[in-house]
C-alpha cells in the first residue's frame, strides 16, 4: 500500500526501485488515464514517453525525470532497440521506471517487445492497459466500434508496419469480407493504397469513412466521407496524422450521437440514422 493516490478501498501497488510498468496513457485527454496510470505517475522515478503522450500528462509526474522516446512514422527517433535497453539500464540503477504509451501498450505500440526485453534481462514488470484511440477516440467522435445493428465483429488494423510500407501480411480481400467495421490505426500515409484495396475487395464506394485526428484532444477534428472520396476530401482538408480511420455504418451513428456537438447545443442530424427506429420501439 502506498499513500501515492488517496483513494479509497483499494491496495495500490507500489512502484518499487528497479522495476518498469508499462503503462497506457489513453487517447490523449487526461481523464482517461486509468487510476493505475495516476498511481503510477505520482511513484515514478523518471518517465520515458513516446510522441502520442500529451505533454500536460506529465504534469501528473512533477518529481519524475521526463524523458522523450518518441517514434513517428518517417522522423528521425529513437530505435526500438534502444529504447528497450535504456529501460533495462534505468533499472538497473535501481530507478522506479514508467514506460509510458499512447492510448494501450499492446495496441499496435510495441509494448509486447518492450516487456519482452524486459524479461529477457531479468527486469520484473508490470502491464497496465490503457484507452485505445481506435475505441475511445472513436466514442469521442461519437462512434461506437460495436453497434448491435451495424456490426457482429470490428477489426483493428494498423496501416503500416515496421519498414513504414502497407503491411504486405495483409489480406485485405478477407479482412474486407471479414468484418463490417474496420479500424485502421496510421492509415494516413498509405490511405490511398488502403482505400483502393478495400474498393477492389468490393466495399462500395458510398460506405462511410470517418477519419479523426487529435482524437480527445482539444484539437480534435472529425471528416465524415466515403470510401470512393476519402482520399481527395483528406488533401482538401489537410488533416494531418495522428488519427484513427473507421470504415463501417457505425460511423452514421455519429449523426445521433455527435454527444460533443450536442453539448455545444447543436441538435441531432438525425436521430435514427440506420432507419430502425427508437430501440424502445424495436426492442
Ligand atoms: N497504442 C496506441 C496506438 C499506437 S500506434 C493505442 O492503443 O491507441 C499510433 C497510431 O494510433 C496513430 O498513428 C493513430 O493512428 C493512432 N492514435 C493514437 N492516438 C491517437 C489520437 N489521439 N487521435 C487519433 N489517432 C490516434
Amino acid at each position: 500500500m502506498t499513500d501515492s493516490l488517496s483513494l479509497p478501498g483499494h491496495d495500490w501497488p507500489e512502484l518499487k526501485p528497479g522495476w518498469v510498468w508499462l503503462c497506457g496513457a489513453g487517447p490523449g485527454d487526461p481523464g482517461l488515464l486509468t487510476l493505475h496510470a495516476v498511481n503510477a505517475l505520482r511513484q515514478a522515478d523518471v518517465v520515458v514517453y513516446d510522441a502520442l503522450v500529451q505533454e500536460s500528462i506529465l504534469e501528473w509526474a512533477p518529481k519524475a525525470e521526463h524523458i522523450y522516446a518518441g517514434k513517428r512514422g518517417g522522423k528521425p527517433s529513437a530505435k526500438q532497440r534502444d529504447i528497450s535497453l535504456h529501460l533495462v539500464e534505468l533499472a538497473r540503477e535501481g530507478k522506479r521506471v514508467l514506460r509510458l504509451k499512447g492510448g494501450d501498450p499492446f495496441v499496435f505500440g510495441r509494448g509486447g517487445e518492450e516487456a519482452q526485453t524486459l524479461i529477457q534481462h531479468d527486469i520484473p514488470v508490470r502491464i497496465i492497459p490503457g484507452i485505445s484511440a481506435g475505441i475511445g477516440g472513436l466514442a469521442y467522435a461519437g462512434i461506437p466500434v460495436t453497434h448491435r445493428d451495424v456490426n457482429q465483429s470490428v477489426t483493428f488494423v494498423t496501416g503500416h508496419d515496421q519498414s513504414g510500407n502497407t503491411p504486405q501480411s495483409l489480406d485485405w480481400n478477407a479482412i474486407s469480407r471479414g468484418s463490417q467495421v474496420l479500424v485502421i490505426y496510421m492509415g494516413m500515409k498509405h490511405l490511398d493504397q488502403i482505400m483502393t484495396s478495400l474498393l477492389e475487395a468490393g466495399r462500395p464506394s458510398s460506405e462511410p469513412v470517418a477519419i479523426v485526428t487529435n482524437a480527445t484532444t482539444d484539437a480534435q477534428q472529425v471528416l465524415e466521407t466515403t470510401l470512393g472520396s476519402a482520399v481527395a476530401d483528406v488533401a482538401a482538408s489537410g488533416l494531418e496524422p495522428p488519427a484513427i480511420i473507421c470504415v463501417g455504418r457505425s460511423v452514421l451513428m455519429r449523426q445521433v450521437l455527435d454527444w460533443q456537438s450536442l453539448a455545444k447545443g447543436e441538435v441531432p442530424r438525425n436521430l435514427d440514422p440506420l432507419g430502425r427506429g427508437r430501440p424502445a420501439e424495436s426492442a
